[in-house]
């Protein structure tokens, strides 16, 4: 079986988008992910969240805040009967960041760090891996990365992105894809 992942960004495509989500009372899943999460689970793909947090770049909440809150989305997901492989998050931003987080850095989308992280890490071939994103950076670090297939969910970019993908209403389109085309 190919080595492959599925790469989700988490804000607008695992929960939805409330703006700098830190607390586990502001978590609701957005439809359709955790069967779209057992189906490529199901097709031999890896399930890596790869998410850029401002948020503690900017001081909003701390790296820990953040660790707990996904400790409580993967137990969530558990008990949906879906595994986590990896969270990758990004907690810099080149110009907002304070301190130590006021950092242009690769990890940071379209930048392609974590992307690139998680082959090496699991040895997954980008070329046969696939991401969900709701904007135009989670597309353009997919391309960058020369992903198979990049999807962007409507609802949070206003304009057209540039660059390679498919636009969808919903995850059940990227789970139906994934069911016709493995
Ligand atoms: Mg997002």
């Amino acid at each position: 079986m190919k080595k492959r992942a599925l790469f989700l960004d988490r804000d607008g495509v695992v929960n939805e988008e409330v703006g700098y989500l830190h607390r586990t009372d502001e978590v609701r899943f957005v439809d359709g992910i955790f069967s779209l999460c057992r189906t490529a689970a199901g097709l031999g793909y890896r399930l890596i969240v790869v998410t850029n947090q401002a948020g503690i770049a900017r001081g909003y909440y701390t790296e820990a805040d953040f660790e707990r809150l996904m400790q409580f989305m993967r137990d969530e997901l558990r008990a949906e009967e879906v595994e986590l492989d990896a969270v990758y998050y990004c907690p810099f931003h080149p110009e907002h960041g304070v301190g130590k987080y006021k950092l242009e850095h690769d990890d940071r989308k379209p930048g392609t760090g974590m992307l690139r992280r998680g082959a090496r890490e699991f040895g997954v071939e980008l070329s046969d891996s696939i991401l969900v994103g709701d904007r135009c950076s989670d597309v353009g670090a997919a391309n960058a990365a020369g992903l198979r297939q990049a999807f962007l969910i409507n609802g949070t970019e206003t304009g057209g992105c540039g660059g390679d993908y498919l636009q969808v209403d919903s995850l059940a389109e990227v789970e139906r894809w994934l069911m016709e085309r493995g």
